[in-house]
Formats: C-alpha cells, structure tokens, sequence
C-alpha cells in the first residue's frame, strides 16, 4: 500500500495528522524532530524532549519524558522534502479532498478542519501558497473541471456554484466578503434558525462563481478583511475562525418525465483558531475571555465530533437529494446528528450542524510543529478523542 493512498475506513469521522517542515528559527536554534510516523501502521509518535532545545524547558521541567504514540486514519509526513514519504499538497488532496468532492457530488455535505497551534500548518494545509497551493484551492479547481467535464457528457443535469466566507471571532459572527469599513467597529452578523435548514447566518453574502479564479478573488478579499480586522485587533486571526463555504447545486432535469430533481451539498473548509492555552500571564479581561471563548468552540468541537463518531450516536447516511416538481414543491432538508450532540453549546457547532450531521463527512487535520512537546501532544490528545 502506497503512504498516503486513499483509504476509507468507513464511518462518518476521519482523523488525520499532519507534521510540517521546521522553519527557519527551528534550523537555527538546531531543534531535534520529535516526531516519528510510521507509514505503514499510521502511528505518529511523539518522542520526549531531552535536548536542551529551549522550546522544551517546561516540558521537561514538568517531566513530560514520555514517548507517546497515537494511531489516525493517515498521518502525512510533510517535514523533510527528501524523505520519500513526504506527503506533499497534492498527496493530502489526493487521499482526503478528492474524496470529499465525491461525497459532494453524491450530495452530501462535508467539512474538512484543520486544528493546530498557531504556526502549525493550518493555512499552508488549507490554504496553501501561490507555488504549492492546499485543500481549498485544489477543490476549487477539481470541483470547476468536474463540472466542465459532466456538462459535456450530461447535459441535462446544471451547476450553480456559490460561496461565502465568514469568520466566527469570540463567538461572533463576521462576513469576510464585505469589506472592512475604515474606523468602523466591526460589523456582527445575527443568527437564526429555519425548521428546515437549520441554523444560518442571516445576510450573509453568498456569491455565485463560475470559474475557480473568480473563487479565489473572493478568498483574497476575505483574507484581506481578516488581516486588516486582525491587525487593528492585535492578530485576531489565528484567534478566529475561518469558515469558507462552497454551495454546490446539481439540478438534473428529466427529459422523459420533465421532472426536475436538485441535489445540493455544502462544502465547508475551516481553518480553526490556534489551539495553543492562552498563557496564562497574558491573559486578563478581553483577552481572558477570548481565550475561553476559542476553548469553548474548540472544546466543543472536539466533543462533537467524538459523539459523531461514536457508532451509537450516528445515523445511516443517505445522501440527501430533493424532488422539485415543476411547481416548486419542496421537502424538508434538516440537520443530521444523534439528540446527544452538543451542538448548542458553541457559535462554531452550532452553525455548522449540517455538515457534521448523520448525513455528512467530516474530517479533521490535526496539524502539528516538530518541536514542540506541550503544544504537540495536546493536539494530538485532541484528536484522539474526536476519532
Ligand atoms: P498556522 O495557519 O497553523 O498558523 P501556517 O500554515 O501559517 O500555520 O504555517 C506556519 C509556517 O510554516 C508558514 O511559513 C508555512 O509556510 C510553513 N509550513 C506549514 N506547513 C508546512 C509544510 N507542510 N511544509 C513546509 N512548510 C510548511
């Protein structure tokens, strides 16, 4: 079996860990890799810190000199190029996002997160660079050549394509395709709930696109918004979280019956705030409470998604697909996920209810720093516990 070859254990949870190369800093201050991946068992180990590597010095201060292994449902060796497991940007789309879009085009919804320290990957993996570009963009792109594809082999069935992008910060909501207004107070969206979809963020924008460019001008006008909002804030940005959402509509028309059935999924790719504990000698007032309102979501999440993919909590999984007569008729969408799930007890759950329901995939990247035995084995607790 190839390292990184595409593999589905079934069930509606997948867990995978994701290490990154050291940066400059790391080379120069000779910090030691901590981690060991085995490609074939996928078990990443954390090897205790007994370098003098100053990163450590509480770590081994407080005797954490334990080697601890945990076992994903991948894990991607993305530290040293040379190495011939490396998994590159297009082996992690390759063995988790295209997978993903297959589920989208069967009609479900999906959300992929990457969860992390600050510094850990967590853009780079979503995100990616100009000259090695991640999930988001490689989906983008997949997603426009598939449609382009069917749409010569069958015409009878359209696309329409949309996408919003917003950010939840200290338990707000904040539409990134609206441009930051020069010394205004950001502007905070309301949510509402509809009997049918769900929970929803009322007055989002949500733009049609036709071509994986006009995408990625969106992604750079929301980015642009989170940076500037994030420096007049003192980098809120790797305390927010970034939700971008891709709407894909399939309506299949039948020629015999003129009968007109609509398919339609969400695709939610989340780049998380950092995980790293608020130290506690910052922390006082506004940042105190944005620090446990980023625990909150993230803890929230975390218990979330071990409820989902506990086999008691989940339900079958049928993609969802609806009847439009002619004349309009609708069924109800709602929201999967067993009574048990807390949901209700973070913004972030909450709105994403439908994509981490019985009848949704979800995945989560649990990314990690080489050198870093705190911050690293509490990622990698976090994870466990959503598999
Ligand atoms: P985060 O979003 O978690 O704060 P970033 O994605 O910004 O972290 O990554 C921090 C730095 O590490 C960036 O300079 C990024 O380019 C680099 N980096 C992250 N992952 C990798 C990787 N797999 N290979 C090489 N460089 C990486």
């Amino acid at each position: 079996v190839p390292p990184h070859a595409r593999m589905d254990p079934g069930g509606n949870v997948r867990v995978v860990v994701r290490v990154r190369a050291f940066l400059p800093r790391e080379i120069e201050r000779k910090a030691d890799c901590l981690i060991r991946m085995d490609p074939r068992s996928q078990m990443t180990t954390l090897r205790a810190p007994n370098d003098s590597d100053p990163a450590n010095t509480r770590a081994r201060a407080r005797k954490m000199i334990e080697d601890k292994s945990f076992t994903f449902d991948n894990s991607f060796w993305s530290h040293d190029t040379a190495d011939e497991h490396y998994a590159t940007q297009a082996d992690v789309y390759d063995s988790l996002g295209e997978e993903f879009l297959d589920h989208n085009f069967e009609g479900y919804h999906t959300c992929i997160f990457a969860y992390g320290q600050t510094g850990s990957g967590k853009s780079y993996t979503m995100m990616g660079t100009a000259e090695k570009p991640g999930l988001i963009p490689r989906t983008c792109e997949d997603l426009f050549e598939r449609i382009a594809a069917a749409q010569d082999e069958t015409p009878n069935i359209s696309y329409n394509v949309r996408v919003s992008y917003f950010e939840v910060y200290n338990e707000h909501v904040r539409d990134l395709l609206v441009p930051v207004v020069p010394n205004q107070p950001p502007y905070y969206l309301k949510i509402r709930e509809s009997p049918t979809e769900g929970p929803y963020v009322k007055d989002l924008t949500e733009v049609p696109v036709r071509s994986i460019n006009e995408i990625l001008r969106h992604m750079r006008v929301g980015d642009a918004s989170r940076t500037t909002a994030s420096t007049k804030m003192n980098d809120t940005s790797s305390r927010s979280h970034a939700v971008f959402t891709i709407m894909l509509k399939q309506i299949h028309h039948d020629l015999d019956t003129d009968e007109t059935t609509e398919r339609s999924s969400r695709i939610r790719l989340v780049d998380l705030a950092g995980s790293e504990r608020a130290k506690s000698t910052e922390a006082t007032g506004a940042r105190l409470r944005e620090g446990s309102n980023i625990n909150k979501s993230l803890t929230t999440l975390g218990r979330v998604i071990a409820a989902l993919a506990d086999p008691k909590a989940s339900q079958p999984s049928t993609p969802r697909s609806k009847l439009l007569k002619r004349n309009g008729e609708k069924s109800s969408g709602g929201g999967g996920g067993g009574g048990m799930v807390p949901y209700r007890d973070s913004i972030l759950t909450w709105l994403l209810k439908d994509s981490l329901g019985g009848n949704s995939k979800t995945a989560m990247i649990a990314c990690i720093a080489p050198s870093d035995y705190e911050e690293t084995l509490s990622t990698l607790r976090y994870a466990d516990q959503a598999k």
